[in-house]
């Protein structure tokens, strides 16, 4: 930060300047810990064994389910196993999507079964299911600007392609015709909805994740298609040839259940009280095993929490990790955790979703005043191949710590990982341990623990967030 900029922020004379600028500085110790946990972490195999459990003895946990209950008693058990304090679920009752089996095959102009799988939250439909012609649209906006009646009466097909970034910004540009696009069909007189695959692959696999719908619009039943089989049917529209499609989808919606966060902690010292949380969501989509969402996340942040507490100082602040229930389908977890700890004093909320890949850049969402300290934790991190470039205090946490952040202006630090290939497997039956390579989970428990010690050891409060 600028010597002018804090003057002018806080008013002080130059007596007043010198304590803040000495404040706003970790101790030698401190950063000697740091540097020190930095160590431990890239030789750590917590991390990749947590997940592999998890995956493994356990396997897919959509909020709710059997597997969702078991996860959260897998999950206590391995943090106290880890060292970790204070261990608990907080259970949360919700209402929960079921899916059911479904098909697709386009009938005309050639038969062709079709790679598929229902949105979540889709509506099942009549027994027989639907056949109907395509109603083509390049991508949503075309949907959107459509005042025509082109779409009654049709199955609208939404073409929405899924760019490749390392920030992952392709998805969050197409994501509106998974979310939104029910609503949208719908609007316009359609049966149901389908969309290309809101993913980067090639592979002959569907992508699941959740759509909505509006109260007073219709509900119609939404799902994807592969890559490839949207490939040949853009091909076939381009030839001008009119698509038949038929399709059945079982499903239930709003079938009673409970999930809940699970919570670990690393108690801290003299400002206890103040909570540095880390986490990821427990709950994942029902075709893979969620290694990559989130089981890493949970995984690394856990094992990061662990190194602190296992290498012998004990942090100022408490260190707590939360694993949260129902990200994927709801984000029950987050408010159940919002409500419960609304009143406490939050140094810090961040998450880690965004699958397994290296860290490679950080950045912050905290008070001015505590810009110095977040360019310390960066210095911290360069080792690890982390960049922290200006302007960096527009960060976001992750999904489940974003609300906790816009309802709390909690401060948040957000270590970003290389998504380059998370969009190829996301909510598929390819988000297994495979896609996971350890040594990026060891970087990722070192970028963590660092994080996380230095957030519990600030001279000052990160917050509020500037929003
Ligand atoms: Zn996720």
């Amino acid at each position: 930060m600028k010597r002018r900029e804090l003057m002018a922020l806080a008013g002080l004379g130059l007596g007043g300047l010198a304590r803040a600028q000495a404040a706003a500085t970790y101790s030698a110790d401190d950063l000697q810990h740091a540097a020190r946990l930095r160590g431990l972490g890239l030789a750590d195999g917590t991390a990749w064994g947590l997940v592999q459990q998890l995956c493994n003895e356990v396997g897919a946990r959509p909020a709710g389910s059997v597997g969702d209950a078991q996860a959260a008693v897998w999950a206590q058990a391995a943090m106290r196993r880890l060292g970790l304090q204070n261990v608990r679920a907080e259970s949360t009752a919700l209402r929960v999507w079921q899916r059911g089996p479904a098909a697709a095959r386009l009938v005309a102009p050639q038969a062709l079964p079709l790679v598929m799988v229902a949105l979540g939250n889709s509506v099942a439909t009549p027994e027989g299911g639907i056949e109907a012609d395509i109603a083509w649209y390049a991508d949503f906006d075309a949907l959107k600007a459509d005042t025509s009646d082109r779409a009654r009466g049709r199955i609208v097909f939404i073409d929405q392609k899924t760019e490749r970034f390392k920030d992952g910004r392709g998805y969050g540009a197409a994501v509106v015709a998974r979310a939104q696009g029910p609503i949208e069909a719908a609007k316009r007189g359609a049966l149901a909805l389908a969309i290309r695959s809101i993913g980067t692959d090639t592979d002959p696999i569907a992508h699941t994740g959740a759509t909505r719908y509006e109260i007073g619009v219709p509900r119609i039943p939404a799902f994807a298609v592969s890559v490839p089989d949207a490939n040949r049917l853009a091909a076939l529209n381009a030839d001008g040839k009119t698509l038949r499609l038929q399709f059945t989808l079982a499903s239930k919606s709003d079938v009673e259940a409970t999930t809940q966060n699970v919570i670990g902690e690393v108690p801290g010292t003299d400002l206890a009280n103040e909570i540095v949380c880390i986490g990821g969501h427990l709950d994942s989509w029902d075709l893979g095993v969620g290694a990559v969402d989130d089981g890493a996340g949970v995984s690394i942040t856990a094992a990061a929490a662990a190194l602190i507490a296992g290498a012998g100082q004990r942090p100022r602040r408490t260190v707590r990790v939360v694993m949260y229930g129902n990200e994927e389908n709801g984000f029950d977890g987050a408010r159940l955790y919002g409500d419960r700890y609304k009143d406490v004093p939050h140094q810090l909320i961040a998450e880690s979703d965004f699958g397994a890949g290296r860290v490679w850049q950080l950045k912050s969402r905290v008070q001015t005043a505590a810009l110095p300290l977040v360019e310390q934790i960066g210095q911290l991190l360069a080792p690890l191949g982390v960049a922290l470039s200006a302007p960096f205090n527009d960060g976001g946490p992750g999904p489940d710590a974003a609300v906790l952040m816009r309802r709390h202006k909690w401060p948040t630090l957000q270590l970003s990982q290389d998504g380059t290939a998370y969009f190829d497997i996301h909510h598929t039956v390819n988000d297994t341990l495979a896609r996971i390579e350890p040594a990026a989970m060891a970087q990722n428990t070192a970028c963590w623990a660092v994080t996380a010690w230095l957030a519990a050891q600030s001279p000052l409060p990160f917050g509020p967030a500037p929003l």
